[in-house]
């Protein structure tokens, strides 16, 4: 279960009272404060904290052009302009604050990403729930054959039913443990840091993460791309509906030019112009390997 009754209690409580402000404030983000956007079977995303909407990045925009920025007509053409230049640090004046529940395996990726500031639960202080990610049957699928970070086809009938036996059986086995190590009933009882040893990096954490938007943007590039794991997928799926409420137009610069743009090479950019004077361009005559013919045709080829 996400949330428990009394967090829903406690979130319910924080909603109903608000406090007026001088500070700037995103009505569409103010709609999703503390709410929790369920992802997974246990995990969610909830925002505790903003600062700045799509105004805050026009502001200290104009700050570093001041009269420059007159040719450009409204705030909307500003964004656009900023990112499509890679003027980045404007969308680095809005900030969030995040409480995400995850599993442990999908927090090892989501971690990799440096350029935030992170506090997570504690297993040496506290004891983790019996909490463990099983996928849905649609996401139990095999390796794939064509690429090496990715999955095929979806496993069925007693192979999928022997596979999440497995990984029921096991998380429930290792909690097992971790619960009869840690016990104090008739022995002295292992540490909480020690006996999480055992415990399968499908179980939950939880932690507060807080990131600027132009680093958040960076991270939703790389995680809401169809060649992330399905399991991370998830979550920036979830926080880039966050963002498109929270800053609008900054959200409408980046799907555009960031996940429905693509960079091209100055092979590519060659292929490009003489396609369009008529060549027919192959692989062998494009100059580039095998794998970048094939991404340039996924990006100029329209999706069947
Ligand atoms: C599809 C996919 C597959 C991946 N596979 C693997 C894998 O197999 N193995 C693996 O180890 N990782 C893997 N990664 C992780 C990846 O290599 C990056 O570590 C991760 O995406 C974080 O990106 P980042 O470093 O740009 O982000 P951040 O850490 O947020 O950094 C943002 C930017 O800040 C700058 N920066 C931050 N810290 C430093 C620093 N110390 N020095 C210099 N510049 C810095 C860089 O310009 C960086 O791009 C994968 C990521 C993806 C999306």
């Amino acid at each position: 279960m996400p949330l428990s009754p009394d967090q829903r209690a406690e979130i319910d409580a924080q909603r109903a009272s608000p406090k007026p402000t001088l500070r700037a404030v995103s009505e569409g983000m103010e709609a999703h404060l503390y709410h929790a956007h369920e992802v997974l079977d246990h995990g969610f995303v909830r925002v505790i904290d903003y600062m700045g909407d799509d105004a805050a990045i026009v502001q200290a925009a104009r700050v570093s052009y001041g009269a420059g920025t007159k040719h450009v007509s409204n705030d909307e053409g500003l964004i656009r302009y900023l990112m499509r230049h890679w003027h980045s640090t404007p969308f680095e004046m809005c900030e969030i604050k995040l409480h995400v529940k995850l599993p442990v395996f999908v927090a090892r990726q989501w971690i990799r990403h440096r350029t935030a500031n992170v506090n997570e639960y504690s297993a040496r202080y506290s004891i983790l729930d019996r909490e463990f990610y099983i996928p849905a049957p649609e996401q139990l699928a095999a390796q794939s054959v064509v690429n090496n970070q990715g999955r095929g086809e979806v496993l069925t009938g007693e192979e999928a039913a022997r596979v999440l036996e497995m990984l029921k059986r096991d998380a429930n086995t290792a909690y097992d443990h971790y619960e009869s190590m840690l016990s104090q009933e008739g022995q002295q009882g292992l540490a909480r840091e020690l006996a999480r040893m055992n415990l399968p990096a499908n179980i939950y954490t939880q932690w507060y993460w807080k990131v600027d938007l132009h680093n958040l943007f960076h991270f939703l590039r790389l995680r809401a791309d169809a060649h992330a794991q399905y399991e991370i997928r998830v979550y920036a799926d979830a926080i880039c509906k966050v963002v498109a409420d929270w800053v609008p137009i900054a959200f409408g610069a980046f799907e555009d030019y960031r996940m429905g743009g693509a960079t091209l090479s100055g092979k590519a950019i060659d292929c490009v112009r003489r396609m369009l004077k008529g060549e027919a361009v192959t692989q062998e005559t494009s100059g580039m390997s095998k794998g970048e013919w094939r991404e340039f045709m996924g990006v100029v080829n329209s999706p069947e």
